[in-house]
């Protein structure tokens, strides 16, 4: 089985904690045939200031000085995550235009800017109103987002507000808008991805897979946002047993921009 886990976060992301050789010996460790490293660009800082621009030299350094020693083990690329791009067009635009870039994941991490622009990270989600008054927010960034293909390879964990919330909080009452997003990404030849949140989040893609393959959608990445070396890899291999059940023939790795496929 051909397993890739496209979403992983090194020391240069500022929730980070090692550096991409380590990610990489996990993900060898781990099985895994391709690791994608995806450390963030926030527009947005955590109190939703303006975040400064990214300085992309280091990511470069780290990339080029770590991928040659893992030639014929690992298929390393280089991407990036990127949070609230849509809101802070042209900086973004620029930044993609990168040669190096072999993938783009677009996510939304805070509140819209009228709301706020807070991280939803540091938000307080007991009470029910609260959950939905944010996943409101939260969808229509997304929808915004999702109308700008430019800006993305996929969209970044569409169920990601869950993951800070109880677990009886349902998206049934978001499957509109959720469609509004799927039907952009098709539409576009986008993809999106199955993020397992370390090997937490693998059910609850279910009805978002289904969805998005009876609307066309073929494009998938698996990505565990690992920013540890032990999340490496984590769920890799539920997910791709999820695509399966799900409908799905090929999972996507990115090279310079471009979805490549590899049969489940
Ligand atoms: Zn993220
Ligand atoms: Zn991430």
């Amino acid at each position: 089985m051909y397993y890739s886990d496209t979403h992983t976060h090194t020391i240069l992301s500022m929730d980070g904690h090692v550096p991409l050789s380590a990610l990489a010996d996990a993900a060898i460790d781990a099985g895994l045939s391709a690791l994608t490293v995806t450390d963030h660009y926030d527009f947005f800082t955590e109190d939703g200031k303006k975040a400064p621009a990214l300085d992309w030299g280091p990511t470069l350094q780290q990339f080029y000085e770590t991928a040659p020693r893992y030639e014929g083990r690992l298929a390393l690329r280089l991407g990036i995550e990127m949070g609230a791009g849509a809101f802070f067009q042209e900086e973004a635009r620029s930044f993609l235009s990168l040669p190096e870039l072999d993938f783009v994941i677009g996510s939304v991490h805070n509140m819209s800017p009228e709301k706020g622009g807070i991280d939803l990270f540091y938000l307080n989600f007991e009470k029910l109103e609260d959950c939905y008054a944010t996943l409101d927010d939260y969808f229509t960034c997304m929808a915004h987002l999702a109308a700008r293909p430019d800006l993305y390879d996929v969209m970044g964990h569409i169920i990601y507000p869950l993951r800070y919330m109880p677990d009886g909080v349902s998206l049934l009452g978001y499957k509109d808008v959720i469609d509004v997003i799927l039907k952009a990404v098709v539409e576009a030849g986008r993809g999106i991805e199955i993020n397992t949140c370390r090997g937490k989040t693998i059910g609850a893609w279910w009805p978002i897979l289904r969805r998005y393959r009876a609307l066309g959608g073929e494009i998938v990445t698996t990505g565990s946002d690992a920013h540890t070396v032990e999340g490496v890899g984590k769920g890799i291999a539920q997910a791709c047993d999820l695509l399966r059940e799900t409908g799905f023939r090929y999972v996507a790795v990115y090279d310079k921009r471009k979805p490549v496929f590899h049969k489940l």
